[in-house]
């Protein structure tokens, strides 16, 4: 029997929905004596073709349980904004890890996850994106950028985009107001650049699409920049 394309559709949100079902019952990290609490936070729709992968959740975010929603979170919609994407059409919104890691004994944030808590995050966040099949992956703090760039540094990264294997890569400094390296104007004028590809991005999506919205159903699928594995289902189906 031949599927419609809208039932495929269907198909795939249910899946992720059911795989966010699984990341929220995940308890890895606490099992493994790295968390004394577990609260996984990701959100989106798998009509979304820009993924934003940023660091982890912090304290507002494991009460709100949305991604993004404390300080960092309106600072990244501001951001957002200036790349010409409205609160409506916010991108799907994961994490490197998705557990608030808590406050870093050393001060100045929330501490940064360990390899192993990373490890133990990658499985997930390597189905979501493999289920979402973004066109556009917006790498949001040192970690993402590790992952999906390479090891460089936020100067040598921010300012640039790649495209690897069909799906454009921006790399961001971490909007969190932690971070002090958006004090030098020298690295707002490279975040400003970040943003100009942002909106580059976009508004070639929104060409291709047949409305004016980053909401639509993808017209193909593109590859992604690294190999994964659908995720499989108790009852054996993707
Ligand atoms: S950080 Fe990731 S692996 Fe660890 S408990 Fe949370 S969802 Fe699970």
């Amino acid at each position: 029997m031949t599927r419609s394309v809208g039932n495929i559709g269907t198909d795939r949100e249910r899946i992720l929905r059911r795989l966010h079902a699984r990341i929220r019952a995940c308890t890895k990290c606490v099992d493994a004596g790295y968390l004394e609490r577990a609260r996984p936070v990701v959100a989106g729709s798998i009509r979304d073709r820009i993924a934003i992968v940023g660091q982890a959740p912090g304290a507002v975010e494991l009460t709100t349980g949305e991604p993004f929603s404390g300080r960092s979170g309106a600072e990244l919609r501001r951001w957002l904004a200036e790349a010409g994407i409205d609160e409506d059409h916010l991108p799907y919104r994961t994490a490197i890890t998705k557990c608030f890691p808590g406050k870093s004994p050393a001060g100045g944030g929330d501490r940064r996850p360990s390899p192993v808590e990373i490890a133990l995050c990658t499985p997930w966040l390597d189905q979501e994106l493999a289920l979402l099949r973004p066109r556009v992956i917006l790498l949001l703090g040192g970690l993402a950028i590790d992952r999906f760039w390479g090891k460089v540094s936020l100067d040598d990264a921010v300012g640039r985009s790649r495209v690897k294997q069909g799906v454009t890569l921006i790399p961001l400094p971490h909007p969190s107001g932690a971070s002090r390296w958006l004090n030098d104007p020298a690295h707002r004028e490279l975040l400003r650049k970040g943003l100009a590809h942002v909106r580059r991005a976009a508004r070639a999506l929104d060409r291709e699409a047949s409305a004016p919205t980053m909401r639509v159903p993808r017209q193909k699928s593109a590859a992604l920049p690294f190999t994964v594995a659908l995720p499989k289902f108790a009852d054996g189906r993707r």
